[in-house]
């Protein structure tokens, strides 16, 4: 449930050396200039692989000309001629980012990779470039020091980017001494290679493992839509009349949650748990030990005893002691709970008299044995009520309902894939409001998990275009994509998002639409999770794929029912994996780190159970490579905001125009022009409380 972090400030800047020789190689480079197609959407059928290294030295130059404009401008630094030239400096180079590291993630192959390898340290080296220009910081200063001297002068969401760009500028070390700067950009361009190897390990295992099934027998317990899919999979791979399951979720999950045969799902389950950790050419146990001392030293550098106070001091929670107050503090509430569960788990292997103790692997089928038990709820009952499409339908319907907007297909759209759609987004009196990519189903070059990203970003008049990657449970020779409930709240999750994305009315790029903290960004995503499964919105989407019939009211209220269930395990996978990630960005040295033993010491710490592990294991931690570094908590964080903030819903009413006016007009349209904390409280009328979270994860 990533969002992918892709800011247009932050990857600027120069690789002298290549340059001449690209350049004029291609003249019909479609990233040179706005794409002349309807919405200046991505041309996708004009843009060939070729053209993304041109175009990016050519973004480069060009945003370097940009820069050189704002320094040689001989006026006195001026808000407008500094800071606004600053942020929409660099069209090329935000055009061409802006298609290319949503196809690294969504689209990507082997010549891609080698590329992204290539780009990631010129533009780190441009990124660099341009926030230790020492003529472009004096004048950035001049201006942040005026307005410190003069205050009121500019509006708050002015002042905010102000600050924002200043703040850049001393992060990215502007103030230091050149022997540390220099220093600061080896270790920028080195972490910028490493990050690139880390997550494409990751891929690469992911798509490396496959457990084949010859034998009918171990089949036992697989639902039929379930082996079907497995079928279709052997069969694409050649291997007819046999199953193929990977790790991939919508394979290994219902694999993990169904099958009978306890000593297949371990071997799945141990090959997920160990990627990146197999002593091969995917290996991350090195390079994550690099990353975390790196990372170390440029905090060191840039005045912070550890990365994590150095990445938390432009959050909402500040510090590293705030954020882990907050997590040790629900971890005594989620432990026991988990711990509860084990033991319910372990009652019901105990019935069937093997005499086993419950594993890590054993969980999800003993849970769903228990759902059963407990709710009478077969996940498999749902499915045939969550058909892509009709929940797609609904997250539209609801945000419709909420803000007025409309959602209509365009045919005609380039796209990059045939399983992308594209739709117009219209506000509630027909302006036009952005474009809505989504691209739902796994592929084998496609990153795991679901994710929001742009292609642009919004500032005034401009609007945004966005899309959603997933990778739902894909339709089958003979039946549609139908979702898991899991996957129904992953789908309004990342629209959430969307929705921050597409209704964002800021002046700004550098302040626009999800360029918020990294705490916070969760809040409009996580929200609109609640309303997937209310009984009325569930009526309003809920229909079976075959009859058309609206999921039964008996089937609502078990969805309802077990709302908490498996709540502790939930909670605490998420929990170890986020105190994982502050205990490695917490450390003041890591000259000796051991990634693996690290893990296992941490998690002995907090006293976490053999079985359960850590939601992410530090060999395959996308997040704290993807920019959520000492960020992982903020899904909890959010968590208390987004609980809080539906609390406001319940109370007034679940549509009610009131409360969805002030949502909108307080966070969704004002991206990070004001203080989180300030925004939230001008909606909610006070601070969040922790209680409505608590409830809601069963925790009181
Ligand atoms: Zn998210």
């Amino acid at each position: 449930m990533l969002m992918k972090i892709k800011n247009h400030v932050l990857i600027l800047v120069t690789c002298c050396m290549a340059y001449s020789s690209c350049t004029t190689t291609t003249e019909n480079n479609p990233f040179f200039s706005e794409f002349k197609t309807e919405f200046g959407a991505p041309a996708f059928d004009q843009i060939k692989i070729e053209h993304y290294e041109p175009a990016f030295l050519k973004g480069i130059e060009e945003h370097n000309a940009d820069i050189e404009s704002i320094i040689n401008n001989q006026q006195k630094p001026t808000f407008d001629n500094t800071i606004v030239a600053l942020d929409r400096s660099g069209e090329i180079l935000s055009r061409v980012t802006g298609v290319f590291f949503n196809i690294t993630e969504a689209e990507t192959n082997d010549q891609i990779t080698e590329l992204s390898m290539k780009i990631a340290p010129m533009l780190s080296e441009h990124s660099d470039n341009m926030y230790l220009n020492a003529k472009l910081f004096k004048k950035v200063d001049a201006v942040y020091k005026e307005s410190k001297n003069n205050p009121g002068t500019l509006t708050r969401e002015q002042q905010r980017l102000l600050d924002k760009f200043y703040k850049r500028f001393i992060r990215s070390g502007a103030a230091l001494d050149h022997q540390k700067q220099a220093r600061l950009r080896e270790i920028n361009k080195e972490l910028s290679t490493l990050e690139i190897n880390f997550s494409n390990n990751v891929l690469n295992e992911n798509n490396s493992y496959q457990l084949v099934v010859d034998n009918e027998k171990d089949l036992e317990g697989l639902p039929e839509w379930f082996r079907q899919s497995a079928a279709e999979e052997a069969n694409a791979a050649g291997q007819n009349g046999k199953w193929i399951f990977t790790l991939h979720n919508p394979s290994r999950l219902p694999f993990l949650q169904y099958a009978a045969n306890r000593d297949l799902r371990r071997q799945i389950y141990t090959a997920y748990i160990n990627r990146g950790n197999n002593n091969n050419e995917n290996d991350n146990k090195e390079i994550l030990k690099k990353v975390i001392q790196l990372r170390l030293e440029k905090a060191n550098l840039l005045g912070f005893g550890t990365y994590s106070n150095f990445i938390l001091d432009e959050n909402m929670a500040k510090n590293s002691e705030t954020v882990m107050a907050f997590l040790d503090n629900l971890w005594k509430y989620s432990l026991p709970n988990a711990q509860k569960e084990a033991k319910e788990l372990q009652r019901l292997m105990d019935k069937e008299g093997k005499k086993e103790k419950l594993e890590a692997w054993d969980w999800w089928y003993y849970a769903e044995k228990l759902r059963q038990e407990k709710y009478n709820l077969n996940e498999d009952e749902l499915k045939p009520y969550f058909k892509l499409e009709n929940v797609r339908d609904g997250v539209f319907a609801v945000a419709n309902q909420l803000y007025g907007i409309t959602l209509t297909e365009l045919n005609n759209m380039s796209v990059y894939h045939e399983d992308v759609t594209v739709f117009e987004v219209k506000d509630a009196d027909g302006s036009h409001l952005g474009l809505f990519y989504a691209d739902y189903f796994p592929r084998s070059g496609k990153k795991g998990g679901a994710w929001m990203s742009n292609y642009r970003d919004q500032y005034g008049e401009v609007r945004p275009h966005i899309c959603n990657v997933g990778n739902f449970t894909k339709p089958t020779a003979d039946t549609p994509s139908l979702l898991t409930l899991d996957e129904v709240e992953t789908l309004f999750h990342e629209f959430g998002h969307a929705l921050h994305g597409m209704l964002s009315k800021c002046n700004y790029v550098g302040v626009s639409g999800t360029n918020v903290s990294r705490d916070f960004v969760e809040l409009p995503s996580q929200v609109l999770e609640h309303w997937a499964t209310t009984p009325e919105v569930l009526k309003l989407y809920a229909k079976h794929y075959q009859t058309g019939e609206t999921i039964p009211d008996e089937l609502i209220n078990k969805i309802l029912n077990q709302k908490t269930f498996n709540q502790g395990f939930m909670t605490t996978e998420l929990l170890a994996a986020a105190i994982l990630d502050m205990n490695l960005h917490n450390l003041t040295d890591a000259s000796s780190l051991d990634v693996i033993a690290f893990e296992k010491q941490a998690m002995d710490k907090i006293g976490l159970i053999p079985e359960i592990a850590p939601r992410y294991r530090v060999t395959y931690f996308n997040h704290i490579i993807g920019g959520y570094a000492a960020g992982y908590y903020s899904y909890l964080w959010a968590n208390v905001l987004d609980a809080d903030a539906f609390e406001a819903f319940k109370e007034n009413g679940l549509f009610d125009q009131k409360t969805a006016s002030a949502f909108r007009s307080n966070i969704l349209e004002r991206g990070d022009s004001e203080d989180p904390m300030v925004l939230y409280k001008k909606f909610r009328g006070a601070e969040p409380k922790l209680e409505p979270m608590l409830k809601n994860r069963g925790m009181q």
